[in-house]
Parts: C-alpha cells; structure tokens; sequence
C-alpha cells in the first residue's frame, strides 16, 4: 500500500497550515490555514491552490484558528464540493472566527482601495479573499462531530479526533487508511497541539499504534513558565495597579486567551487575593466566542465542567464581570475614573476597541498595560512590550508612561519537553514529520526526538512524502 503526503502550509513556518493525503481511493486535505504575511504576499499565497479543490473527497478540520481553518471559504468559493469534518465545538467557533476574518479582509481592502483612489494611483481594485457573508455561509459545508466518534470518511479512510488540549475543540485527527486486505495505516496529525495543566482545557490525548505522526513545533527549542506563574504574575501587577488607583488593559486574542485570563481572575477574586474590581470584557468577538464556550462546556475539563453545570455563577458570568456590546458603552469607560480591568481586541493592538483604550490610558503611569499573548514584529504591541517611549495610535504619538507588564506563561502551545514527551508517550512511530514552526525550532525538536532514537524528518513546502 502506498500512501502519499503532500506538505502545501505551515511547513518550516508557523501558518497557513494544510496537508493533503492521498490514498489509492481518497484525496483527503486536513486543515485549510490562511498564510500570514504582508499584504501582496497574503492574497498571492492564500488565493492558489496546488490541487484541484473539486477533486477532494474530505476535508477534515483540527481546530478553529485562523492559520488551520481561515482559508476554507476560499476554498468552497474555488469549488469543494465535499464536506468538512470537525468537532461539533469548532464548527460553531468557525461560524464567529470565519465572519470575522471575512469582515477584517473587507475593511482591509476598503482602506488599501480608498488611499490608492487618494493617491490617484491606476491600480487594479482589491477584492478580499472572502467576505462577512461568505466566511458564515462556509459553514453548510461543515459536519459536526465528537471526540472519539469514528467515523467512514471514504471507502478506505476511518477518522477519529481526539482532544489535543490546545483551544476548545482543538482535535489531533487520526486516520486509519486500509486500502490493500490485511494491511492498515495509522497517520496521526498533532498540530496543533497543547499542553497539560492549562486552565480549562484537559491533557492532549495519548495515541497508540501510529505508524506516522505529523507533529507541530511552533517551541520546538523553548521551554515554558509554569502556568502557575501567569496567575501570580496577574494578581501582582493588578495589586500593584489598584494601590496607584489606575486601570489595568489587557489586549487579548478574542478565542482561548480572553476565556483564560477571565477564568484566573474569578479564581483570584474568589481566593481573595484581588478585590472585586470591575472587569469588562470590551470585545464581542469574545463575548460570542465565551458563549460557545457555556454551550459546549462539555469539552472543557472536569473541574470547570461541574463549576458550570452546578452554579449560576460559573467561571464566565460572576458579579463583577461585564460583557460590553455597544461602541458608546465602550467609550463611556473613559469617564470611569475607578480602577478597573479592561479585556479587549485585538491581541496584537493592530485594531479594534484595544486602540481607544490604550490612546486613553498608557499616558499615566499609574495604569497598567498587561501582555498576555504573542506580539509579531512591527505590531503595536511589539512596540508597547519593548517599552519604546513613544507609541503612534490613530497616527498620533503618545508617550508610554504606563507599567508594562509580560506574561509568557499563557502559552497554548507545547513546549520542547512537552513535546518529546508527548512523542515517547506515544511509542512506536515510524517516523515523526515535524511541522509548524520556524526553521529553527523545527530542527531543535527533531534532533531531540533523533536522540532518543524517533526517526524524523522536517519537510519542504510542497515536498511529497511516499509512506509504506
Ligand atoms: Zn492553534
């Protein structure tokens, strides 16, 4: 039997991750990232296909980022005719995270097309990728399913996803080819792939008998902070804030983060080791992604699945903590001269309410910037965490007097000994593919794993693989 894999994203970098499998009867592509870069690259990259999307027959789907799912609406305007299969979690934080990135795709072009119409500049008009509307409408293609539902994908593929612990929903998919009598491959596909301890989250699950595995990198050479520091390093810069009487903003990513940072802010107030200070989540973006967290509480772990089932006042909904919907509310905090939390988007403080909030605040001193997620270069927030004295928001200079504070704990992400234990907790594989992450961290974790004996390789973009 042969079984060919085609490495199309996300290989020696850490987006626009896709795969695609082929077997002697099935073409099955798992996950359909967008590929971050600037502008001309973005709609270049993201707007080809190495295949013919009417001649797949699955797509299978791993988690609801917008580097493993942001460009199937693209797809399905290219033609798929095949359904897209995934957790029953994910397909409803697709139908938010799908709209959303269709919606900044609009306002995008509408900018880039308004200051090139200004600049009397004769070039061709941008289209986005997808709109609002057809990033929702992608979702009749999905079909919902459970963790270890197994389930005919075509003639000789069986899938089953497994929890992997990285956002809610988030799946290592395992695919059980048997095209030939009597002979049968397990491929399994860790990428994503999370890590023990997290809050909400359980432990990623632990696959017997894989012949191959596809394993993501993004710290492949880095280790982590115990989770346990990012709640003690939240609490201190939020006593520290309240004894200067100033107002703590914190920019987040609207899926996991923001449910994260909530979830430890109920658990400081109930052990008493904040006040109960207002807390307003200032994003509805998050405030539709928590809401498919309460519906689907039954993928979270034990602990916050009994604190949800049991109480009115579960991790997400307690007396201080308020959802803001309206622009005017959200300005009016402004006036509000209380200490208080601010949660709000976009993580990386690129756009969104984050903007006025930060525009408002990072002059004083008493308030405090709170990081709690990556910052890529020549964001806003990368400013902000390498403290330069002065940040431009809304094309106006502001100097940066507030207390910066950075938590890197929060990670979703398996660190390099998370990694390799998880690899030899799944012994024997025949060989470990390493993907999603840079050069660098890729080839850390690979001549890790080669120490202890794991045959590995790390794939070319677009490099065919035979599997036998
Ligand atoms: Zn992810």
């Amino acid at each position: 039997m042969s079984v060919r894999i085609k490495f199309l994203g996300g290989v020696q970098t850490v987006t626009g991750s896709s795969h695609l499998v082929s077997t002697r009867f099935s073409d099955i592509l798992i996950d359909c990232g967008l590929f971050y870069g600037r502008r001309d690259e973005f709609y270049e990259l993201n707007s080809s296909f190495k295949y013919n999307p009417r001649e797949l027959d699955a797509v299978l789907l791993s988690h609801a980022h917008i580097d493993h799912c942001g460009n199937l609406p693209n797809l399905i305007k290219r033609g798929l005719h095949c359904k897209i299969y995934t957790t029953s979690a994910t397909k409803d934080l697709c139908s938010l995270m799908l709209a959303d990135s269709g919606k900044v795709q609009e306002e995008d072009v509408r900018y880039l097309n308004k200051i090139n119409r200004r600049l009397g500049q004769r070039q061709r008009m941008r289209r986005p990728l997808y709109t609002e509307k057809e990033g929702r409408h992608s979702l009749r293609k999905f079909r919902a399913l459970s963790y270890r539902q197994r389930f005919k994908v075509t003639k000789d593929v069986t899938c089953t996803f497994y929890d992997a612990a990285h956002i809610l929903g988030s799946s290592i998919i395992v695919l059980d080819i048997n095209s030939d009598r009597n002979n049968n491959m397990r491929i399994g596909y860790a990428v994503d792939l999370g890590r023990k301890g997290l809050p909400l989250l359980n432990e990623p699950t632990i696959i017997e008998g894989m012949d191959y595995l596809i394993l993501e990198s993004t710290y492949g050479g880095r280790v982590h902070s115990p989770i346990a520091e990012a709640k003690n390093k939240l609490k201190d810069a939020i006593n520290r804030t309240i004894e200067r009487s100033g107002k703590v903003i914190i920019p987040s990513f609207a899926l996991e983060r923001a449910q994260e940072v909530i979830y430890f802010l109920n658990e400081l107030i109930k052990e008493k080791q904040i006040p109960p200070i207002p807390i307003y989540v200032d994003s509805p973006l998050a405030t539709n992604i928590t809401d498919v967290f309460r519906t689907h509480y039954g993928y979270l772990d034990n602990e916050t699945r009994m604190a949800m089932k049991s109480k009115k006042e579960g991790p997400f909904d307690f007396v201080n903590l308020n959802y803001i919907a309206d622009r005017n509310d959200s300005k009016s905090l402004n006036n509000d001269k209380r200490p208080m939390i601010i949660i709000a988007g976009s993580g990386m403080c690129e756009a969104g309410r984050i903007l006025h909030h930060l525009k408002n605040n990072i002059t004083e001193s008493k308030n405090t910037v709170l990081v709690v997620g990556y910052m890529a270069e020549n964001t806003l927030g990368k400013k902000i965490v390498e403290r330069q004295r002065y940040v431009r928001i809304y094309g106006v200079e502001y100097e940066l007097n507030a207390e910066v504070v950075v938590i890197n704990a929060f990670s979703g992400h398996a660190d390099k000994n998370e990694l390799c234990e998880y690899v030899k907790s799944c012994l024997p594989i025949k060989k470990v593919f390493i993907v999603h992450g840079e050069k660098e961290q890729s080839e850390n974790i690979a001549g890790l794993l080669s120490q202890s004996g794991i045959n590995t390789h790390i794939p070319e973009k677009y490099e065919e693989a035979v599997l036998t």
